[in-house]
């Protein structure tokens, strides 16, 4: 059954496909991940004017008939982020959030949440570029983990589900889910209590403060979790 797309979307990469096309992926508000054939974007680049550029909004339409390649109709910009591709900071802090999105998110399965938040870290770097320095990518890590199926859990051994002993510390292991009690044999990073009370709020939605050193721990954390469930190649 052929039918049209029409959908906000967030460009998220591009491989060559033959001598001329390129394949490329995007997060759309509607559809969740979508890969699209794009004819012709290596010898004239006026069809998808800018819009093969990261972090940018783009209004998308494709043609789908099932196929696993979409073919791409249209795709302008629509909500420009020059603040964000003119910082270097911001500019990987957005690159790193959009790989994530793109090993973590299934295809075809929409992921509405995902979008709202990825808008929401986007808009965020582009007022405030420092921003970028700090946790507004931890906390859409995490809430991406949380949305795919992967969530860290702060307040249980994620691998027999006791809950975890209210005021101490506990071992974190990222590959494993989060939290692993001393039965599961947990290794991994230690995190003191209050700390990991923060991070289950920022996880489920709320807001909650890191230092810069909690912030490196908790990068960490998201990373290793990301390169665990996903292809996304561990940081050399
Ligand atoms: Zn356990």
């Amino acid at each position: 059954m052929r039918r049209t797309i029409e959908t906000e979307a967030l460009f998220l990469g591009a491989v060559p496909y033959g001598e001329t096309a390129v394949v490329a992926t995007w997060l759309t508000e509607r559809e969740g991940k979508l890969s699209t054939m794009v004819r012709g974007a290596r010898s004239s680049r006026r069809r998808v004017n800018g819009a093969l550029d990261y972090v940018h909004g783009v209004y998308l339409r494709a043609e789908d008939t099932g196929a696993e390649l979409l073919t791409l109709k249209e795709a302008v910009v629509r909500h420009v982020r020059l603040g964000v591709t003119g910082d270097l900071d911001a500019l990987a802090a957005a690159g790193t959030a959009l790989r994530w999105v793109r090993h973590a998110c299934p295809p075809r399965t929409p992921e509405p949440d995902v979008f709202q938040e990825l808008s929401v870290l986007l808009d965020d770097l582009e007022r405030q570029p420092s921003s970028a320095k700090g946790q507004g990518l931890l906390t859409f890590g995490l809430r991406l983990l949380r949305h795919v199926g992967y969530e860290l859990v702060f307040d249980r051994c994620a691998s027999c589900g006791r809950p975890r002993p209210p005021a101490r510390r506990a071992h974190v292991d990222a590959g494993r889910g989060g939290v692993i009690c001393r039965a599961c044999h947990g290794g991994g990073e230690v995190l003191a209590d209050d700390l990991l009370l923060r991070l289950a709020r920022i996880s489920s939605g709320e807001v909650a403060q890191l230092s810069r050193k909690e912030g490196d721990l908790v990068m960490r954390l998201v990373t290793r979790a990301m390169t665990s469930h996903t292809e996304l190649a561990p940081p050399r």
